[in-house]
């Protein structure tokens, strides 16, 4: 398959890394807007949130955890999560990310 976030999975591509588990990996943005910015998917390819189905209920919780645990470590007091959907949403790689945006005081 063709997908860029598939490749930083099977670590085809290098990306910077910050967190990894059995099914989620976090790496920082290539281009960043924001002081901090984070992209946190899922190993599995899901497209988007249109996508989801319901035997993936826990995972979206999961990946909301483990930006919880990124901006506890990265000291963040703030910080936005943003999940574009959709060409119209913004979303121009189709694998479901999550974006942390948090600025450092
Ligand atoms: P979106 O517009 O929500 O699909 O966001 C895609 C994000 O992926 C953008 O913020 C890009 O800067 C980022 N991006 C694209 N290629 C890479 C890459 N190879 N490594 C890290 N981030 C990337
Ligand atoms: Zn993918």
């Amino acid at each position: 398959m063709d997908c860029l976030f598939c490749k930083i999975v099977n670590k085809e591509i290098p990306a910077d890394v910050i967190y990894e588990d059995d099914k989620i990996i976090a790496f920082k943005d290539i281009n960043p807007k924001a002081d901090i910015h984070i992209l946190v998917i899922p190993k599995k390819h899901i497209v988007s949130i249109n996508h989801l189905k319901e035997e993936d209920k826990t995972l979206i919780g999961d990946l909301i955890l483990v930006i919880k645990k990124i901006a506890k470590d990265k000291n963040l007091k703030g910080y936005k999560i943003i999940i574009n959907v959709g060409r119209e949403g913004g979303q121009i790689v189709d694998h479901l990310h999550l974006h942390l945006l948090g600025k450092l005081l």
